[in-house]
Parts: C-alpha cells; sequence; structure tokens
C-alpha cells in the first residue's frame, strides 16, 4: 500500500518496515522535505519511555520527535539523502524517482548511551551497525563528513574534545 502525502515524497515498504520515497527526480543538493517535530531533551524522553534509539538527535541532549513523512526515513550506511543544519531532508547524490530516500542516522547521533542497531543496509559500504559517529572507523567518519553531512552539533563535540581522550 502507497500512502501518499501531498508532497514530493510518499511512504511505502522500504529497507526496514516503512520507508520514504521520491516522488520525483532529485538533483544533488536539492531539498527534499522540511523535517518537524517538538523537542526534548533526554530526560523527557525517558518519561515519554521513547530513549534510546528512536527519535532525532539535533543537539547534544536536544531529540526531535519527528514527524511523518520523515519519520519513516530508513538507515543507509551509503545514504542517498542527508541533513543539513536547518533540518531539511536533502539529497546529497541524484535520486531517481521512485527510488527509496535513506539517511546515516549515525550523521545525527553523539549520545553517552551505547545503543546500537544492526544494519542491513546491505550496500558495499554497510557497517553491519548503527552506532554512535564517535564510534565509527576513521574513514567511514571521513566519508560522511566529505559525502553526507554530519550533523555541526556533532562536529562542534568532537572538535572541543582533547586529543586522545
Ligand atoms: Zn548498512
Amino acid at each position: 500500500m502507497v500512502q501518499e502525502l501531498g508532497m514530493a515524497v510518499y511512504v511505502a515498504p522500504g529497507l526496514a518496515g516503512t520507508g520514504v520515497f521520491a516522488d520525483r527526480a532529485y538533483g544533488r543538493g536539492e531539498q527534499i522535505i522540511g523535517i518537524d517535530g517538538p523537542v526534548h531533551s533526554g530526560a523527557e524522553l525517558d518519561l515519554i519511555g521513547f530513549r534510546p534509539g528512536y527519535p532525532l538527535q539535533i543537539d547534544l541532549d536536544r531529540y526531535m520527535l519527528v514527524e511523518a513523512p520523515f519519520v519513516y526515513c530508513n538507515h543507509s550506511c551509503d545514504p542517498n539523502g542527508g541533513i543539513t543544519p536547518d533540518l531539511k531532508l536533502v539529497a546529497v547524490r541524484d535520486i531517481a524517482a521512485g527510488e527509496e530516500i535513506c539517511f546515516d542516522y549515525s550523521s545525527t547521533m553523539l549520545e553517552d548511551n551505547a545503543w546500537t542497531m544492526e544494519c542491513g543496509c546491505k550496500t558495499a559500504r554497510c557497517r553491519g551497525r548503527v552506532e554512535d559517529f564517535d564510534r565509527l572507523p576513521p574513514d567511514d567518519q571521513r566519508y560522511l563528513l566529505d559525502h553526507v553531512g554530519v550533523m555541526p552539533f556533532i562536529v562542534r563535540a568532537l572538535a572541543a574534545r582533547p586529543a586522545n581522550a
């Protein structure tokens, strides 16, 4: 079943459960949809029962309970989508109409817990596991920084860490 959302994407069975699909072709750098929803601290999410693993991390101890359609966006270790600092889903390479749009969850994850998720994206770059950005091998961090984009709070936090920490 395909659910039309009156946007430039649609929701249908994807890589891992429901996914978000392009309703038309997108060029590299093009914005696809905005990302919105209420923002909570980790402690607030503990009370709600969401953490860890579900909401989009947008800053240290800040999480957005993202709304449809973005909430259905699946992870890929070699994604065609990325998230801008102002929270838009963008094409990080050309995307064909009908292609599932994914982003790399690790590009928005820097927590103190050890939450991980097994990955079945089956891309050539698959790391087998989704985990915090700072736990990724340096080559994978570099790939995300150069080709996909990493949330600014992660870049800032890692730059502020003492060497060898
Ligand atoms: Zn993967």
